[in-house]
């Protein structure tokens, strides 16, 4: 399986501790990420100023799962145990 178009859990479930353009301080769980479009897409895909965490993170069945909603859960659980 790969990553869902238009999920982006990943993109607001997790804290973010790099700079994200329009977040320079990164950005806090459960917050939206500035960067991420309507259609839940990442507007930096391929852009350089994409931070490396972002680029490292991949589809990982135990995360994702099989829904945006239950990733939404999981990596909220996840953010919270790794505090
Ligand atoms: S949570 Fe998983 S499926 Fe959803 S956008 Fe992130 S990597 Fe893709
Ligand atoms: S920069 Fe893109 S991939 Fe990274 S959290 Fe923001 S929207 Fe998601």
């Amino acid at each position: 399986m790969s990553c869902r178009v238009g999920c982006g859990a990943c993109c607001i479930a997790p804290s973010i501790t790099s700079p994200i353009p329009g977040m320079p301080t990164g950005k806090p769980a459960g917050v939206r990420c500035v960067q991420l479009d309507d259609d839940n897409r990442c507007r930096l895909f391929g852009d350089p100023r994409r931070p490396n965490v972002c680029h490292r993170f991949e589809y990982d069945i135990q995360l994702c799962s099989d829904s945006r909603e239950q990733a939404l859960r999981i990596l909220a659980k996840w953010e919270r145990a790794t505090q």
